[in-house]
């Protein structure tokens, strides 16, 4: 359910962050730009280095999956 129309990426896990659970600023490794509170985006990890989860902006993340690496 969580990767309902989520883009994915071999490899990869994402999960979706609602707003109502961002309840922090985090930056954005795809733009460099932050992730305000509030905003809902996605979480990123490599499979089985759940420590290695980076947050992203959705839109940032799709571009990511269309040219096949973060
Ligand atoms: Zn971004």
């Amino acid at each position: 359910m969580s990767g309902l129309d989520l883009p994915q990426l071999d490899g990869y896990e994402v999960d979706r962050v609602p707003g109502f659970r961002a309840d922090k600023e985090y930056l954005c490794p795809g733009c460099g730009n932050p992730i305000p509170p509030g905003a809902g985006h996605v979480v990123v990890w490599p499979c089985e280095q759940v420590d290695l989860r980076r947050h992203w902006h959705q839109h940032c993340w799709r571009l990511a999956v269309r040219r096949g690496r973060p």
